[in-house]
């Protein structure tokens, strides 16, 4: 699974960070990084959790 995310839409409360850690992370400005496009191995119900946890709908994934 790859994970999309729009920019646009991602207000940086860091959500996604909260509940998958090893794959996203919101730096001091807010700035999201995605330490991988690719959902790790194991990390599939973290990062599903986050995408559904997103409150502006900027995640997404792709089979
Ligand atoms: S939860 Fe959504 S809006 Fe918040 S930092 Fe993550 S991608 Fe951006």
């Amino acid at each position: 699974m790859e994970i999309e995310l729009d920019r646009a839409k991602c207000t940086g409360l860091g959500i996604c960070e909260s509940l998958a850690p090893d794959v996203f992370e919101v730096d001091e400005s807010g700035e999201l990084a995605v330490m991988s496009w690719t959902v790790p191995q194991g990390q599939e119900a973290d990062v599903e959790a986050a995408v559904a946890g997103c409150p502006t709908e900027a995640l997404k994934l792709r089979p």
